[in-house]
């Protein structure tokens, strides 16, 4: 297992990142960024074990139990480490599915998984590619480039040209799961390449997105601060991938198996964060209308109501999905599709009605709260927290002032924007999750006791 500092070490590699127009040479130096470095590397010292081989979480469940007690455990990681236990659960999944026909690479896949694990490097999941028209095919396209592809191919590997978007934590890891982002069609054999590619490999070119802290006040914006992470537009300049990386190369027909397969576990991921963070919005849902005076109110109290109902139907989601959790042919455990996509789904929709309830209890000092530093301030510090107080929960007008920062900061700056485009389009769209959904909910039982209740079966009078 690696320590922190000996993961700040290893990201010391030569891998060409860019962050507001330059190019950065050590990300662990750069000031926004070596805070996510932080805090990836706190992650690795969390779970360092000198006596341990392997890292606990990267293995993926081998039983339903275990499965659900990594739940809890899961709503409290970093980023990339949550990234790599996604990946590594994607490549073992789609090894299951791929056993029985395609032995072959099963075996390729798990030799790979082997490998990372042992390293315990991290992973990154590189499957949106930039796509161009979306309503063209991938060999449609007018730039044959919108799709990751091979263009050269060499007895000892291939050469791969494309982009992969909106790629979570892509600077801070070590390896990038390149895989087809959807289903590729016959003749589409240069499209149909899933591939690990080290960050550092020549033409791999990063460009960072990020939202770190507007003020250095933990206070001000406690979300970005424990959370704070940046996503890439990873740019694949006609890298060379060699053999032992290539995972599928030319099988149209097997190409979506890794996309399915991901689309499932970042789902899952997606829930369990859903879950976490519905019952936080009950928790500061509470806490401001109690702050303000209104809890017994009977619109707030049902709006806060509805919230927990939400917030109840997604564990309940969470957990009909892991309790219907299926095996692969080597005994890793992947949980039930259509209970994952029906509740990633619900949990999306209705995010943006749950946040409508939070803010119009909060008030609008959820946006107009003054700086944490302007409470400390001796001039206005004093009235600033007797205006803000109400009499109820706390003296201190501070107290609620806290509350509004938080609320602002998990659903109107930057943070708050990032998770309400997250919510609605990580881990694939809206659409894409209707798809699963209607491919493995059971049309025909439903049909046949809607024909029940109208009396119309056969035999029914
Ligand atoms: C914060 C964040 C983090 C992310 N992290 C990752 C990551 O780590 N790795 C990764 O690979 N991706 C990541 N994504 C990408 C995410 O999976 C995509 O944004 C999502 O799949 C939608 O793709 P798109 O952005 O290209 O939008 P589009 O594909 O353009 O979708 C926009 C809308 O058009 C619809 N649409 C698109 N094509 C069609 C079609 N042919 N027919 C009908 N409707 C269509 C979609 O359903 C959607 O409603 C992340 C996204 C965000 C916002």
């Amino acid at each position: 297992m690696m320590t922190g500092e000996e993961y700040r070490q290893s990201i010391r590699d030569g891998r060409a990142t860019y962050y507001k127009g330059k190019r950065i040479d050590d990300i662990t130096l750069e000031p926004e960024m070596s805070s996510v470095v932080d805090l990836v590397a706190a992650g690795y010292d969390r779970w360092y074990d000198p006596d341990a081989a392997r890292h606990p979480l990267m293995s993926p469940p081998r039983s339903v139990e275990e499965m659900r007690e990594r739940i809890p455990v899961f709503e409290t990681l970093d980023v990339m480490t949550d990234a790599s236990y996604q990946s590594f659960s994607t490549l073992v999944t789609a090894a299951g599915r791929l056993r029985a026909d395609n032995p072959d690479i099963a075996d390729r896949i798990l030799a790979y998984v082997d490998s990372a694990q042992a390293k315990d490097i991290r992973i990154t999941e590189c499957i949106t590619d930039s796509k161009g028209d979306r309503s063209l095919k991938p060999s449609a396209q007018v730039d044959p480039d919108q799709y990751l592809h091979v263009v050269d191919r060499q007895a000892d590997g291939v050469v791969v040209r494309g982009a992969k978007l909106h790629i979570t934590g892509a600077s801070f890891g070590h390896d990038l799961m390149a895989i087809p982002t959807k289903r590729m069609r016959p003749g589409e054999d240069e499209y149909s390449i899933a591939c690990m590619v080290p960050v550092n490999s020549p033409g791999v070119k990063i460009v960072n997105v990020g939202f770190p802290p507007k003020t250095d006040d933990p206070r001000d914006q406690p979300a970005t601060w424990a959370h704070n992470m940046f996503d890439g537009f990873v740019i694949f300049d006609d890298v060379f991938v060699p053999n032992e990386r290539i995972l599928l190369d030319g099988k149209p027909e097997l190409a979506a198996i890794f996309a399915h397969s991901l689309g499932l576990w970042e789902r899952l991921g997606g829930v369990t964060y859903m879950a976490d963070q519905a019952d936080e919005v009950v928790g500061l849902a509470l806490l401001i209308a109690e702050a303000n005076g209104l809890a017994k109110i009977s619109h707030v109290r049902e709006k806060i109501d509805e919230l927990a109902i939400h917030a109840t139907m997604l564990r309940a989601g969470l957990e009909a999905a892991v309790t219907n959790a299926h095996s692969t042919p080597e005994g890793y455990f992947y949980p039930d599709e259509l209970y994952t996509n029906a509740a990633k789904y619900q949990g999306a929709t209705m995010y943006g009605t749950m946040i409508r309830h939070l803010l119009d209890i909060a008030g609008g000092s959820v946006f107009t709260v003054p700086a944490m530093a302007d409470f400390d301030n001796p001039d206005v510090g004093d009235n600033l927290r007797k205006y803000m107080a109400t009499g109820n929960a706390s003296p201190d007008g501070l107290y609620r002032a806290r509350l509004f920062a938080t609320i602002r900061n998990l659903t109107s700056d930057d943070f708050g924007g990032w998770r309400l485009v997250a919510m609605l389009q990580s881990g694939g769209g809206l659409f894409a999750q209707r798809i699963v959904a209607r491919g493995k909910y059971d049309f025909e039982a439903a049909r046949h006791r809607g024909l029940k209740a109208a009396g119309l079966l056969e035999g029914d009078h």
